[in-house]
Parts: structure tokens; C-alpha cells; sequence
């Protein structure tokens, strides 16, 4: 399938051919400030299936000791993906236009979720879990 993303202020667009896979959501308090929000919500992809379409000039990264990092518009500070050695790794789900056809799939580091978060019943939970390449993210 064919899946297009973009930041808020619509500068930064990509575009996946292929399918988003492994959808998660880490409610660790590293993912909280990352994606200012209750938690990630994030989804894995193959690197030759990915390609920016417009404002790769306007990123900006943060990459932490693992060599995994997060990119970012520096005009509207969305977070747009997710890097591992350079390589785009995954996008966060909250980018994507339209319907990507994937579920979370997993929550990860509820037991250290925020103090005012409720997460819905029938979704998989696990008090740990860190995601393959999601090293301290
Ligand atoms: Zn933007
Ligand atoms: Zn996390």
C-alpha cells in the first residue's frame, strides 16, 4: 500500500510504499517528552520502502547514546520518525494521513505511565518491554 505523512505544518512530507508494522505505544516517561503526550504511538518501517517528499532540509534530530534517535520539523516541532544509525527506522503514527491500515498493537511501560493517564481495557499491556531499537527512547 501506499502511506503518506506529514508534520503539522505540512512542510515535511514522505511517502511509505509498503506497509507500517510492529504499531506500539510506550508510555515511558522518555516517550512522554519525546512526543509531548501520554505516551508514543509509533510504528516500524522498512528503510527502501520509505522516501521524503518534501522538507528533508527542515529536520532536525535528536539521537540519543543507542545511535536510535527521533526527527523533528524545526518549524512546527512535530515528531516525524524515528532513526537508528542514521537510517529512518519508523514513523510516528500521529503523522500519518489517513488510515494505515495497522493497530497498536502493544502498550509498552504502562507500569511507569503518567499519573492521569487512563488506558483502555482489551488492548495488550506490559508493565516493561522495550521495543527492538527503541533503547532508552
Ligand atoms: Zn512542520
Ligand atoms: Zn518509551
Amino acid at each position: 500500500m501506499s502511506i503518506s505523512g506529514e508534520c503539522f505544518c505540512g512542510d515535511v512530507k514522505y511517502q511509505v510504499e509498503g506497509n507500517l508494522r510492529d504499531a506500539r505505544s510506550c508510555h515511558c516517561s522518555r516517550c512522554r517528552k519525546a512526543f509531548s503526550a501520554q505516551a508514543s504511538a509509533y510504528a516500524v518501517v522498512e528503510p527502501k520502502e520509505f522516501k521524503w517528499v518534501s522538507g528533508k532540509e527542515l529536520l532536525t534530530s535528536y539521537v540519543g547514546e543507542h545511535g536510535f534517535g527521533l526527527q523533528f520539523c524545526k518549524i512546527c516541532g512535530s515528531t516525524i520518525c524515528g532513526i537508528l544509525n542514521g537510517e529512518v527506522h519508523g514513523v510516528t503514527l500521529g503523522c500519518v494521513n489517513g488510515d494505515p491500515e495497522i493497530e497498536l498493537g502493544r502498550h509498552i511501560y504502562v507500569g511507569s505511565k503518567a499519573s492521569w493517564e487512563q488506558i483502555p481495557d482489551g488492548v495488550p499491556q506490559y508493565l516493561e518491554g522495550e521495543p527492538e531499537g527503541w533503547s532508552n527512547a
